[in-house]
């Protein structure tokens, strides 16, 4: 089955508050993007299997959010979606 992050694709905003302050955060862009400005959907995999983060299994896509009030770097886990949950939409 496929999943996708609905962040990636435009579905959904990044809707994570600051574990600080509370300040909705900014997206930052994916944390994938800081390996490398080439790096295919293969290469995301391999990165995902080697960061540490048990992202993959759980279907979770990494995204860096900004605070702008604390002007800190977040990392925020997003659920990814299954086809199932975009018939639902
Ligand atoms: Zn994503
Ligand atoms: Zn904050």
């Amino acid at each position: 089955m496929d999943y996708l992050c609905p962040v990636c694709n435009g579905l959904a905003p990044l809707a994570q508050a600051c574990q600080r302050c509370g300040t909705l955060l900014a997206d930052a862009g994916r944390l994938y993007d800081y390996y490398g400005d080439y790096s295919p959907y293969r290469e995301i995999d391999d990165a995902k299997l080697d960061n540490g983060y048990p992202d993959r299994r759980n279907h979770q896509c990494l995204h860096t959010g900004w605070c702008n009030s604390c002007q800190t770097e977040q990392t925020v886990a997003v659920q990814e979606w299954t086809p199932d949950k975009l018939l639902d939409e």
